[in-house]
């Protein structure tokens, strides 16, 4: 290039050789006439030999203009073979990227702010039954169920004024007139001032998630009324047993008062087994019934001072802690959420427990607490037999004893209690222990607003 600028300087030098020639010819325009035939002879022949020196200059200028052009000419071929590749290789990546973008296993469109469909890929096309074409320049509200339009544009808005990415779980309409789940994630573009322009949404879909949701929900809602019917069915066995095992119960004190002194040792034995056996079918009763009842009924949610729950648990227990020699030892403990009468039950069925199930020692019951998620964790930890943490969940369930009533006296209710009374709260139970060395029950009861202690 540059040496064709140069030819351009040599040509531009032709015409000032030119003019200097004219000069000279000119300045002998003077001479006399004698000379002037031998100079005009002379001028011929130096103009005929410079226009020779002259031609030789432009053929050289010439070579060199057509090698310039030459290697450009090759420069350019080259150059446009690298175009060739990169356009394929262009063109192979578009390809690549378009099928991607087809093919994704999610659908995904392009979506104005005002809600028009812009771009689709034959995902999304494919789950909603439809061709693509169709799909493009079509309100995407159309395409959503009736009853979720106005969350789609609740999710819309939100997207394009908050300019962040939003998701929604919504019902579409699918070709056939039926529907499908999607969970739509959308991500707001902006153009140079930072306004959203469109909208990229991916539609994955859920329906099979959303079927076996309903199906767990109706399974809830099936297990809760046979719950129901249970512990209804609970309440009246246990309810209407008890008016005939009174009566048992009073005929038998009345026969063993008349006739007692007739009766032989064995005689009175077998006495002693049935007053034993009505006295047991009374507590069972009795549990049953309260267990029933902790199950129903409405649940007071008010601020419960477990400080004032120990206090009443302490004088229902006064008694069987004297008895007993033992010691409860607690800190200050917080204020939860709840119905204050279950979680006194709560409380002191795990301390009752706590007292009968002691070895030689004297009991010593320590209540403690500690903050978790929302919740209070309280534990209530004793020295006594322990529990073998293989039946750790076992316990829980009724009737579920780990003794024969001659070892300890029960009716494997307490437990299960405690646990319905704590999950009624939205709350856990469970145990921590090693045979012999005592057990610890936690159980998590909800926070009353704020952390905040009562004293
Ligand atoms: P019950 O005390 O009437 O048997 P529970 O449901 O209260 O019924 O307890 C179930 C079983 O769990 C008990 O039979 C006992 O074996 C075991 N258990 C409960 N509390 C304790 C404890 N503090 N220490 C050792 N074992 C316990």
């Amino acid at each position: 290039m540059n040496n064709n600028g140069n030819n351009k300087n040599d040509n531009k030098g032709h015409p000032e050789k030119r003019t200097e020639r004219k000069r000279n010819v000119k300045g002998n325009g003077d001479m006399h006439p004698a000379d002037h035939s031998s100079l005009r002879l002379r001028a011929e022949a130096l103009l005929e030999k410079q226009k020779g020196q002259l031609d030789e200059l432009y053929t050289q200028d010439l070579e060199k203009i057509v090698h310039e052009l030459g290697t450009y000419q090759i420069e350019l071929e080259l150059q446009n073979e690298d175009l060739k590749t990169t356009q394929a290789d262009l063109n192979e990546s578009r390809r690549k990227y378009v099928d991607l973008y087809d093919h994704a296993p999610v659908g995904y469109c392009t979506i104005a702010p005002t809600g028009v469909i812009l771009s689709a890929n034959l995902t999304v096309a494919r789950m909603l039954g439809r061709a693509r074409h169709d799909l493009l320049r079509t309100p995407f509200p159309l395409l959503v169920a009736e009853n979720d339009r106005d969350a789609f544009f609740m999710h819309l808005r939100k997207t394009v004024r908050e300019n962040t990415r939003q998701s929604a779980e919504l019902e579409m309409l699918t070709n056939d007139g039926g529907g499908i789940h999607v969970l739509l994630e959308s991500n707001p573009v902006t153009d140079s001032a930072g306004k959203v322009v469109e909208i990229r949404t991916a539609a994955t879909d859920i329906t099979e998630k959303k079927l076996k949701e309903l199906e767990i929900i109706n399974l809830n809602r099936e297990l809760l009324r046979s719950n129901e019917d249970l512990l209804h069915f609970a309440f009246i066995v246990s309810h209407d047993l008890q008016e005939p095992l009174r009566t048992v119960s009073s005929f038998i004190q009345l026969l063993e008062r008349k006739y007692g002194h007739l009766l032989d040792d064995k005689g009175n034995l077998y006495m002693r087994h049935i007053v034993g056996g009505t006295e047991h079918m009374r507590h069972l009763l009795a549990d049953l019934l309260i267990f029933s009842r902790v199950g129903s009924g409405k649940l007071a949610r008010e601020s419960v001072s477990l400080q004032r729950v120990l206090e009443n648990v302490r004088k229902n227990l006064a008694e069987t802690i004297r008895e007993n020699d033992a010691e409860i030892v607690t800190e200050t403990l917080p204020v939860v959420s709840g119905d204050e009468s279950l979680v006194t039950d709560l409380l002191q069925n795990l301390i009752s427990n706590s007292l009968k199930y002691r070895n030689g020692d004297p009991p010593k019951i320590r209540i403690s607490s500690f903050s978790e998620d929302g919740h209070w964790i309280i534990s209530v930890q004793d020295n006594g037999i322990g529990i073998d943490m293989q039946y750790a969940d076992q316990i829980f369930l009724i009737f579920q004893r780990l003794h024969q009533r001659n070892e300890f006296e029960g009716t494997g209710i307490g437990l299960a209690i405690c646990k319905r009374i704590v999950e009624r709260h939205g709350g856990r139970i469970w145990v921590e222990s090693e045979p012999g060395n005592g057990a610890t029950f936690f159980f998590a009861l909800p926070k009353a607003g704020a952390d905040s202690y009562a004293w």
